[in-house]
């Protein structure tokens, strides 16, 4: 499996816990941005991908005419004839009937809806731009278009959130006939408005922990399968794009603040759509090229993150050495003595228990 992905770095303005890489109020950018989109893919002519996924951002923004250039030029330069999936991701107040009905003739068959909340009051606290009925609307109008899936992204820990605010978001959001959710655990991360200066009514870690597993326990009890420490589905509707990414897969991504692993090697474009204007191949930064122990060690760590998989280390066996698994198995196995990791057979999981705290345990898993 091979994935494409596209970064969009636009967005009406600055949501307050946002540490992606985008750009407020700067849509005059974005005609000049599809050729360096398309530019950029020239050097990677002929290859072919299973999955695409047009992220940011907000590529919802970019309006008809822009989506449409920017697919017509993918097309042209890679071979996107077997795509088993592609998605795009909108925002509500600008996931219009006509930018769907375009992306659905595109050829997207998978869109993914930011709608973070159905409080008004909760929006409003960390400054999305659309109301609670402008995402019920937005959901509505992406089933009913026939979209083969429909998935939208809720925050957990917003302020004054509460498991009952939570409930009805979640409660919301399954009655429209979504078939996946990304659930993110708010942050503060350094650099935002939200780190800067935090709201008195944001959710302790104890609070958030618990209306994380409260809403673990009612997607569960409504047939959502928790597959990835974020993300829950109906059976068969998981994203095969990031299960790409979660099982070590290849995967070429566009733009400012792209991500790249192709060939054993490593990149990410900078994050800078200025610089990639004016230069869209003269942007990568961080290359690296993995040795084999760090790539069984990153390959591990990553299918940990799937909750119901988890990491078959016989499979892994099959196709690296014992030499090159020796030092993982130990790692391994500690965290097993710890109850950080549970074992069952040759199958190594991340507990539910540990799904908060799971970036230090992956951590020690990459040793
Ligand atoms: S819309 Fe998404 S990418 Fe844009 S600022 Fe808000 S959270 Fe960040």
């Amino acid at each position: 499996m091979r994935g494409l992905y596209v970064h969009v770095p636009f967005c009406v303005s600055k949501c307050a816990y946002c540490d992606f890489y985008s750009l407020a109020d700067r849509l005059d950018l974005v005609p000049a941005y599809i050729d360096a989109v398309v530019t950029e893919a020239q050097a990677r002519a002929g290859m072919s991908f299973d999955t695409l996924y047009l992220g940011g951002g907000t590529p919802s923004l970019l309006g008809v005419g822009n989506l449409q250039r920017m697919l017509d030029g993918l097309r042209r330069v890679f071979d996107l004839t077997a795509l088993v999936e592609a998605t795009i991701e909108v925002n509500p107040e600008s996931a219009s009937e006509d930018f769907l009905r375009s992306a659905l003739d595109l050829g997207f068959t998978r869109v993914s809806v930011g709608v973070q909340s159905l409080s008004d009051r909760e929006l409003r606290s960390v400054g999305r731009v659309h109301t609670a009925a402008q995402a019920v609307e937005a959901v509505s109008r992406v089933v009913g278009m026939g979209f083969k899936d429909v998935s939208a992204d809720v925050i957990v820990g917003l302020p004054g959130q509460t498991p009952d605010s939570l409930r009805r978001t979640l409660e919301g959001l399954t009655s429209l006939s979504i078939s996946h959710l990304s659930v993110y655990c708010l942050s503060l991360e350094e650099g935002t408005r939200l780190a800067a200066d935090p709201p008195d009514d944001l959710p302790s870690d104890d609070l958030q922990a618990d209306l994380f597993e409260g809403a673990r326990s009612v997607l569960g009890g409504w047939g959502f399968i928790h597959y990835e420490i974020s993300n829950f589905c109906l059976p068969g509707q998981r994203c095969r794009h990031n299960l790409n990414y979660w099982r070590g897969g290849e995967y070429l991504g566009l733009g400012p603040a792209a991500a790249s692993h192709l060939d054993g090697r490593r990149w990410k474009n900078q994050a800078d759509v200025l610089a990639y204007l004016r230069c869209p191949l003269g942007v990568v930064d961080e290359v690296e090229e993995l040795g084999l122990k760090e790539k069984v060690a990153e390959e591990a760590m990553l299918r940990l993150r799937q909750m119901d998989e988890g990491l078959a280390a016989d499979e892994m066996m099959s196709r690296f050495s014992k030499v090159m698994m020796e030092g993982l198995l130990s790692r391994l196995d500690s965290l097993v003595a710890e109850g950080l990791l549970t074992c069952d057979g040759s199958r190594y999981r991340l507990p539910r228990s540990q799904v908060l705290t799971s970036n230090i345990v992956l951590a020690r898993v990459l040793g």
